[in-house]
């Protein structure tokens, strides 16, 4: 990745990417952010650095996060519409995992609205049930260094043992896979919902997430230049 690469758009709008755990959003939204230079927004990030930073919505936030509960809708929608109406939310913003629920996509329509943001660009990333499961539970992490290991597809040269240092590769309770399966269970229930919800608003393109990075990244720029056809703006 270099600057060279970068996407010259003002996008003004919001792209939304969609997928389970595993299916590279984190990746390839952060990437993607930073080569249209816009904002990547997590709203997992905006509430740590709200509670870092010790704000209203932060002293609210913090005693619900520590109990491990989720927070509250009505939190997180204040805390993203204060967070659009910052001036480098001008030019468009990637949401990474945001919305999560119907309730939430209806609300932040809404905001966009409001905001003078057009319809936002939704990205479903599909990817089989098989892959997923190999991808996070293939997963190994090195109990030394951090290094992280795919027993499928990036195996380390000896088996449970890091490359790098020597550590002994652990399997993190996420990625286990009778955990595994209840976070792809939670998704399908939660969010595979929105995927129909803008379908039916005319605003959702699919791309195929079992394909390798570079593969993904292209298909999302192909996106980026349909939408710009489409409205004759980007
Ligand atoms: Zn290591």
């Amino acid at each position: 990745m270099t600057a060279a690469v970068r996407i010259e758009m003002a996008l003004h709008r919001a792209f939304i990417f969609l997928g389970p755990p595993g299916a590279g959003k984190g990746t390839q939204s952060r990437r993607f952010a930073e080569r249209c230079g816009v904002p990547h927004l997590s709203t997992g990030d905006m509430l740590r650095d709200a509670v870092t930073r010790g704000t209203e919505l932060g002293r609210l936030a913090r005693p619900i996060m520590e109990r491990g509960e989720l927070v509250p809708d009505d939190v997180v929608m204040k805390m993203v519409e204060e967070r659009l109406a910052g001036p480098d939310c001008a030019g468009g913003f990637v949401f990474d995992g945001f919305p999560r629920t119907l309730p939430q996509a209806e609300r932040l329509g809404r905001v966009l609205e409001k905001n003078g943001f057009g319809k936002p660009v939704v990205v479903d990333f599909e990817v089989s049930p098989d892959v997923l499961m190999r991808r996070l539970t293939g997963r190994w992490t090195c109990s030394v260094g951090g290094e992280i290991y795919n027993v499928y597809d990036a195996p380390p040269k000896v088996p449970g043992i890091c490359d790098h240092d020597g550590g002994k590769l652990v399997q993190r309770p996420d990625d286990r896979p009778e955990v595994v399966k209840e976070r792809l269970v939670a998704y399908e229930r939660q969010t595979k919902p929105l995927a129909a919800y803008y379908r039916r608003q005319g605003v959702l393109d699919v791309v195929d997430a079992s394909a390798g990075v570079e593969q993904v990244s292209r298909a999302l720029e192909e996106i980026v230049r349909r939408v710009e056809g489409r409205d004759g703006r980007l």
